[in-house]
């Protein structure tokens, strides 16, 4: 096998804040390939867009702080990396796209200005001289054809508030192309859009995904949107991974307690009768997370074991799962 595009090793990140240290990830182990499609999954507040921030080394440190572990970009230690190396990384390796574009798009200066700005930003980043003002318009009036908005030579002299949701998303997608990048990380990116968008939206990430060989790391609480998109779906639980495999073997075949709770709480619209059901309890506060498996509080099949001894990610049934009781789970 060759060497992974990320590798994400014994990572593990907390924020220090007035009520204490909040240890948000523990111990993540991630290596993706180049060309996979990969879906985060997990409920709100279990580390997805810190563990996606933390790739491209997003995360403000303070408050956050590095306990342990690396992360690797194409070989390359992203927390060693010098400013012009980042510069290189974010666009030319990772590109994120965010959930609401307008905290990401400038509401005082025109959509082709802002755009203009990123190309020839990334021409600098790239150790080229940035093009002209004429190439990097034009350049940027190719990129909103790219992600289907019509007449894009009018749209770069709109504002941000002139446009829809949906439209503001498919320039955030076009600024991220702009670079080329190796990685897309697009985070809840159609959350704020309503349905009928949402799948326009990620059609489009899928069509740019093939056509542009991109490798694709979705982060998502939805599993609809990740079966849509991903062959490979990670799940997560309060900092930890639980579950790691083909898309299609853990929606047929969960093995870990808290993947099979997250499947039975989705409506089945095609089973008549079907009653969706919730995981009871909540995310423990990572303040003070529970011992052994995080799961433990809310796990139908906890045992003594479980709250003194954190499980590993072991491999199991051609995924990885971390759950002492994993041969047990039926689906
Ligand atoms: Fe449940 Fe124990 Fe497995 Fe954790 S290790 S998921 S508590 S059975």
């Amino acid at each position: 096998m060759t060497a992974p595009l990320l590798d994400i090793a014994g990572w593990r990140l907390a924020f220090d804040g007035f009520e204490g240290r909040a240890q948000v990830l523990d111990g993540i182990d991630l290596a993706v390939q180049a060309g996979e499609t990969v879906g985060i999954v997990g409920e709100t507040g279990c580390g997805k867009s810190v563990l996606a921030r933390s790739v491209a080394r997003l995360v403000e440190m303070p408050p956050g702080r590095v306990l342990g572990g690396s992360i690797r970009f194409e070989g390359q230690d992203v927390m060693a990396m010098d400013q012009r190396a980042l510069a290189r990384l974010r666009g030319h390796g990772v590109a994120m796209i965010f959930q609401d574009p307008m905290t990401y798009l400038n509401p005082v200066f025109r959509i082709g200005s802002q755009l203009v700005d990123v190309i020839r930003a990334h021409d600098k980043a790239a150790g080229r001289p940035a093009r002209g003002r004429d190439a990097a318009r034009a350049r940027a009036a190719e990129l909103l054809g790219q992600v289907r908005l019509p007449e894009p030579d009018r749209l770069l002299d709109r504002y941000p508030h002139e446009l829809s949701g949906g439209m503001r998303q498919r320039v955030l997608i076009a600024m991220a192309l702009t670079g080329t990048p190796k990685l897309l990380i697009a985070d809840e990116p159609t959350t704020a859009l309503d349905v009928t968008i949402q799948a326009q939206v990620l059609r489009l990430i899928a069509d740019l995904v093939a056509a542009q060989a991109l490798t694709l790391m979705l982060i998502s609480h939805d599993l609809g949107v990740i079966g849509a998109l991903c062959r490979r779906v990670v799940v997560m639980y309060a900092g930890t991974v639980v579950e790691d495999g083909a898309a299609e073997a853990i929606f047929a075949d969960p093995r870990h307690p808290y993947t099979r709770g997250l499947l039975a709480a989705v409506p089945d619209l095609e089973r008549p009768g079907h009653r969706a059901r919730p995981i009871p309890g909540h995310i423990p506060n990572l303040l003070s997370p529970p011992p052994g498996c995080r799961f433990h509080p809310r796990c139908p099949l906890a045992v003594a074991r479980c709250a003194g001894e954190k499980p590993a990610l072991r491999d199991l049934a051609g995924r990885r799962v971390a759950c002492h009781r994993a041969e047990e789970v039926a689906a």
